[in-house]
């Protein structure tokens, strides 16, 4: 099985993902308890949901679904803060 990707979970957690992929990642978590975790450790992270929340304008302005590439432009890479 493969697991989301920790971008994916934090946009889940912000409600930053399309409809598509919002269902993928439900259904992952409903059998998954290591994702979940992950998910419930990325939700008390104030300071990435804020971020991913300015991400979703671009988000739903392109309507594509692709969290890695919404990362790229998020500030995805590790202690590089993406927060103005
Ligand atoms: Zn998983």
């Amino acid at each position: 099985m493969k697991h989301c990707s920790r971008i994916e979970l934090a946009m889940y957690g912000g409600r930053a993902l399309g409809f598509l992929a919002r269902w993928r990642v439900r259904l992952h978590l409903l059998g998954c308890a290591r994702c979940r975790s992950i998910l419930q450790q990325l939700t008390d992270d104030e300071t990435l949901i804020h971020a991913l929340r300015q991400a979703r304008n671009d988000f739903m302005l392109s309507d594509c679904g692709a969290p890695e590439e919404i990362a790229a432009r998020s500030g995805g890479r590790d202690g590089d803060s993406a927060a103005p």
